[in-house]
């Protein structure tokens, strides 16, 4: 095997691309496995408001792999992005979303959001496919916050404009996800259909009174005041964070400080514990 540090001479170079091309045409090959034989999942963070009520939850996927355990979805989406395989994998997280929305909706959460990739908005089919898999499970738009990266918007605006346009007038809440971290410029805000704000964890980690993000997280909130958007917290982790942020009349918070991504069964006793509590 190559290794990375010391002797970065050429041989070194092309082997470690050698076994990065391999190990990738493996891993495409393992995601097709997955996808077949059924070892992904989903998990769900619930997003509080300031009085601590479960208001949504974000669906989350996991891959369940058979030798390795659980890999997280930062080390498949970007290659299920490459390979074109995010377009399969996405349409099972909103499937498998439509089929749990009955449970989710016995615990009295009335909205699940949804991580989309850009390659998944850029097709023409995405609005109609969607639409689809609502209708066969009976299921609201309104039910459905979808989440897009700024990162969207910066690669195709005006497509992307026009289809989450298209998918909010069908009902669709849109939130911008990551908010702060990507290149695009504020002016979207004012120009697209969007309902909420998730502030990113990079910020978050590092807000209350005298801290780096105080100052961009206090105009970050005033923006969004401004406009009109809800705002989302991720990544609450402290309890100066949450202080902090509702002292700003941030209103919805997610973190591991409140709850951490769970299996729908698991969601279910965590919320009857709550209601106990
Ligand atoms: P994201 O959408 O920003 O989701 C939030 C991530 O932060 C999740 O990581 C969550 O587990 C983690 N998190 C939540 N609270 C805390 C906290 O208090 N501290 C820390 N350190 N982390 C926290 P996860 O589940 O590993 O997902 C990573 C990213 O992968 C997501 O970031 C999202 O961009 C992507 N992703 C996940 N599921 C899907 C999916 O179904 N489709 C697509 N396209 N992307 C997905
Ligand atoms: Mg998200
Ligand atoms: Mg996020
Ligand atoms: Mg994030």
């Amino acid at each position: 095997k190559a290794k990375r540090r010391g002797n970065n001479n050429f041989e070194w170079f092309t082997q470690d691309i050698n076994d990065k091309v391999e190990r990738h045409v493996l891993m495409r090959h393992e995601i097709q496995e997955a996808l077949k034989c059924k070892q992904f999942s989903l998990v769900y963070q619930p997003i509080f408001d300031q009085n601590q009520k479960i208001c949504s939850v974000e669906a989350l996927i996991r891959w369940n792999h058979p030798v390795q355990g659980v890999i997280s979805p930062y080390e498949f989406i970007t290659l299920a992005e490459h390979t074109g395989q995010i377009i399969p994998m996405g349409r099972w997280v909103i499937e498998q979303v439509c089929q749990d929305m009955l449970q989710l909706q016995a615990m009295d959460i009335p909205t699940v959001s949804v991580n989309l990739s850009p390659l998944q908005l850029s097709r023409n089919r995405f609005a109609d496919d969607i639409k689809g898999l609502l209708a066969e499970y009976q299921i609201e738009a309104r039910q459905i916050v979808l989440e897009v990266t700024e990162n969207v918007l910066v690669s195709d605006l005006t497509n992307a404009s026009s289809i989450l346009n298209e998918l909010h007038k069908q009902g669709f809440r849109i939130a911008i996800d990551d908010f702060g971290t990507g290149y695009s410029s504020l002016r979207y805000l004012q120009e697209l259909p969007i309902d909420i704000l998730k502030i990113d964890r990079s910020f978050v980690c590092d807000v209350g009174e005298g801290k780096k993000y105080e100052g961009i997280t206090r105009a970050m909130l005033a923006v969004a005041q401004e406009l009109q958007l809800q705002v989302v917290a991720e990544g609450v982790e402290t309890e100066e964070q949450l202080t902090f942020l509702k002292t700003q009349d941030c209103e919805f918070y997610q973190g591991y400080l409140l709850a951490l991504p769970m299996a729908i069964d698991d969601l279910a006793r965590f919320c009857e514990q709550k209601m106990q509590a």
